[in-house]
């Protein structure tokens, strides 16, 4: 492992309030469309009661709707202390820009020395953003905190190496792999926390610097691939999109509401299924209890997006393809004549 020191140069003394409050934590809600995300939240929340205090304060957006439903999510969870609102109407999507922007004003306000976000779309986009309004260095993808959020551990060269780092930023600008940290699960309780207004939400929620477009969102009946139970996953050597249908097969007898269907790079370029299939480096990280891989190599970009699920099955005809390295389970054979059987199998073993 490597050990790394960020620096950062310091305009920070002019971005911190005169009494610093001590050790509390930021914690960003996602949501899309205004359906909570507590996949990601509850991950985060985790990553925040690791961290040298569990003070937590928790930053929603949205229009006026979706905040209240966030809210009343919220509120199911234990131990926060107080939820700041970013509410107007051209904050319903992530619009990043703008929360940047006045979650920075919060945070310089209200003195908070943790900012957590998810290691999705949003918090990538998001804490960076904060990181260069604040001078400091976001510290992202994180897998494991440390001697109470002193140290944090993250993958690099595409996940074939963890590095452990420090920094000696005053405010700690985090984005957490939900993957890595078991969640913090909502109650019946309503807490009933207090909430807040944060500040100068219209100047830039209004600005016309920017504007989020629309959505564009492939419709599914099945899982979301990044917290779906099972994962079944087609690569090159599927040959076709129509040829996926055989994954879809195995997807329907595990059950639509649990699988979801995932792809290699490869099969993405060729065109057979769109890209937000893709799993990787360059796509989504996924960590299901079973990642079927079905005539897959194992090229160290792929398996960086799937090393973390608890069982990995491979199906390929080369028996020294790559990833029977990283495989609890493998089988040596066509996948034309091997799926159909599974299926067949999984099939009397679910009946
Ligand atoms: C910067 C960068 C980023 C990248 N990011 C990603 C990423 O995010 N995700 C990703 O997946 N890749 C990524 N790649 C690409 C990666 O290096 C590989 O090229 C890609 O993963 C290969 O896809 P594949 O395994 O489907 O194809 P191949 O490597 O061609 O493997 C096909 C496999 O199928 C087997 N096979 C063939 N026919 C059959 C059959 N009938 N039955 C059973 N098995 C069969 C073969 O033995 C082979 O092992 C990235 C590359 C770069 C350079």
């Amino acid at each position: 492992k490597n050990k790394m020191m960020f620096k950062s140069t310091s305009r920070l003394a002019s971005a911190l309030p005169a009494a610093q409050r001590s050790f509390s934590t930021l914690v960003f809600a996602e949501h899309f469309e205004g359906a909570f995300n507590h996949s990601s939240f509850g991950s985060c929340l985790t990553a925040a009661n690791q961290m040298n205090d569990p003070s937590v304060d928790v930053f929603v957006h949205g229009n006026e709707e979706s905040v209240k439903s966030q809210v009343a999510e919220i509120n199911k969870y234990p131990g926060i202390n107080k939820i700041h609102v970013a509410q107007h109407a051209n904050l319903h999507n992530p619009y990043t820009k703008a929360l940047a922007f006045i979650s920075s004003e919060l945070i310089k306000k209200e003195g908070f020395s943790n900012v957590i976000a998810p290691a999705t779309g949003f918090g990538k986009d998001l804490a960076p953003r904060i990181g260069g309004l604040l001078d400091l260095q976001a510290i992202t993808d994180v897998v494991e905190i440390k001697e109470d959020g002193e140290k944090f551990v993250r993958p690099i060269y595409a996940g074939n190496a963890l590095c452990t780092v420090s920094t000696i930023d005053k405010i700690k600008v985090l984005t957490v792999r939900a993957t890595n940290f078991d969640k913090v699960l909502p109650s019946d309780n309503d807490h009933g926390y207090s909430t807040e207004a944060a500040a100068d939400v219209d100047k830039y929620a209004e600005s016309t610097k920017g504007k989020w477009l629309e959505n564009i969102v492939e419709k599914s009946e099945m899982a979301e691939l990044t917290t779906a139970k099972y994962v079944v996953s087609g690569g090159r050597a599927l040959k076709s999109g129509e040829n996926f249908s055989m994954l879809h097969d195995i997807a329907e007898t595990l059950g639509t509401h649990q699988c979801a269907i995932g792809a290699s790079r490869a099969a993405v370029d060729a065109g057979m299924v769109p890209n937000e299939l893709q799993i990787g480096q360059t796509g989504k990280i996924v960590a299901p209890d079973i990642y079927f891989a079905v005539g897959i190599s194992g090229a160290i970009q792929h398996v960086s997006g799937i090393k973390d699920s608890k069982v990995i099955v491979a199906i390929n005809k080369d028996e020294d393809a790559p990833i029977f390295k990283i495989a609890n389970y493998g089988l040596v054979g066509d996948l034309f004549t091997v799926l159909p059987e599974l299926n067949d199998k999984l099939k009397a073993a679910t009946a």
